[in-house]
């Protein structure tokens, strides 16, 4: 079934009856020609460039739990893609841009909306680094302009630029970033999947790999084993665990990200802002609430809840930038585990095991690059080549010193 603004209208005025389920509920086939591990956006996305783009076939996604369960369908919703790197910065540029279509290529409505993120600047070499940032982002084809502190201030009229604790100087905007429906990424990306004949089996955990001959010849999950051909594996913050069961031990801690919600306030926030003294970063969502996030909680967990010193801590920075949201209610939050990898940068490769493919290390910028990452993840696994926007996310980085540490701040996962 397409979606389109006249079947709303039909529907509308014959009660409903017309709409069919999003994604079908299959049992599982004895075996397929390709398993991704994962139904998160990554792994969702990665099916469906699967059998639409590379024209693979016998595909299945395995989720342990519920499709939009995990952390595609806990972030904070920002898409942007203001890297510095050459690792990096192409790989995010196609994402953007693949965003900019996908609602129509998935026909599905994920409410992408480019409203722009600004990156506040604080200093002088605050802004000498994001000069250098915005014109590595222009060199690669991305949007970026430097403004002043006059032009913040029309956009945002409640910022104290003068006498704050940290004066306003300026900022990187990024307009053609901004917010998107998170969960409705996992059901568009499942819809579009299952609509070219992907499998999506959800309640099937994988518990671990028939490796024979240091081949892969399928997974034993909670639902007994299937075959496959080749198996990739798209499980975020599960990623160390998961990997286990093939005998991997990763460049990866787990760590809790947290996110929060206001009360709904009448709107307030027309863009992302992100706070650059501080970590603190925030968008309005379309019913109102002020969604924004910090820093990861400082000790590694598999734990999908966070901590409080942590919440002092993001309300400290907001408090630092935008007293004003201190009279504004918190009406929720929650946690999710994110593969920190040791360099603030993602993984997408083949493991030493023949047919198993690897995709993680997504940190807590993992959403923006769900489009690129599925696509290069396709690409990899229809290819056995990795797609040109992704040959550096490689393992053997690690081992060769060749890391692509955006920030510059060492090998730690709780500095990136
Ligand atoms: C609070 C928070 C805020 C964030 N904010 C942003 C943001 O603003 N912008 C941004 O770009 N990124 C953000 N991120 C990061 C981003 O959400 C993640 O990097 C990204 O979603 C991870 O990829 P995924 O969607 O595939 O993960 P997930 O949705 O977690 O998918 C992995 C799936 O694998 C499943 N799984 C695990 N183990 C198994 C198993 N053994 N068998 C079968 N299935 C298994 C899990 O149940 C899960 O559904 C944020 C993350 C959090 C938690």
């Amino acid at each position: 079934m397409r979606f389109s603004g006249l079947r709303v209208i039909k529907e509308a005025l014959t009660g409903h009856k017309g709409w069919t389920p999003a994604w079908r509920d299959p049992e599982p086939q004895a075996s397929y020609d390709i398993i991704i591990i994962g139904g998160g956006g990554h792994g969702l996305a990665t099916a469906y460039y699967l059998a639409k783009e590379f024209k693979q076939k016998r595909i299945a996604v395995l989720e342990k739990g519920w499709i939009g369960g995990g952390n595609v369908g806990r972030n904070t919703t920002i898409i942007r893609s203001n890297y510095l790197l050459d690792g990096n910065e192409p790989f995010y540029e196609m994402s953007l841009k693949l965003w900019e279509g996908l609602e129509q290529d998935f026909n599905f409505n994920a409410m992408i909306s480019q409203r722009g993120i600004l990156n506040l600047i604080h200093s002088d070499a605050q802004r000498d680094a994001f000069i250098r940032r915005g014109n590595a982002m222009i060199l690669n084809g991305a949007d970026a302009e430097m403004l002043t502190t006059a032009q913040i201030k029309a956009r945002y009229p409640f910022l104290n630029t003068e006498d704050a604790r940290f004066p306003i100087k300026g900022g990187l905007a990024q307009h053609r970033g901004g917010t998107v429906r998170h969960d409705a990424v996992a059901w568009g990306y499942a819809r579009g999947a299952d609509s070219h004949g992907v499998d999506i089996i959800q309640n099937c955990e994988v518990t671990g790999f028939k490796i024979e001959d240091g081949k892969v010849l399928g997974v034993e999950t909670s639902r007994g084993f299937i075959g496959a051909s080749k198996v990739g594996c798209a499980v975020a913050g599960s990623s160390s665990r998961l990997m286990s069961h093939a005998g991997m031990r990763l460049p990866i801690e787990s760590h809790v990200l947290q996110a929060f919600v206001s009360e709904g306030l009448k709107p307030v926030l027309p863009g992302v802002v992100t706070f650059g003294a501080g970590h603190f970063y925030v968008s309005q969502s379309d019913k109102g609430g002020l969604v924004f996030g910090g820093d990861i909680d400082g000790y590694n967990s598999y734990a999908q809840r966070g901590n409080l010193p942590v919440v002092e801590d993001v309300c400290e920075g907001g408090m630092a930038i935008f007293p004003a949201f201190g009279r504004a209610r918190l009406l929720r939050m929650w946690g999710g585990i994110m593969d920190m990898s040791m360099d603030g940068s993602p993984i997408i490769d083949k493991t030493h095991i023949d047919g198993l493919y690897f995709n993680g290390g997504w940190c807590y910028g993992g959403f923006k690059a769900s489009p690129a990452s599925g696509m290069c993840f396709a690409h990899l696994l229809a290819r056995d080549a990795p797609h040109p926007n992704a040959t550096s996310y490689r393992f053997d980085r690690f081992e060769k010193g060749l890391m692509i540490d955006e920030k510059g701040m060492g090998n730690q996962p709780n500095l990136h």
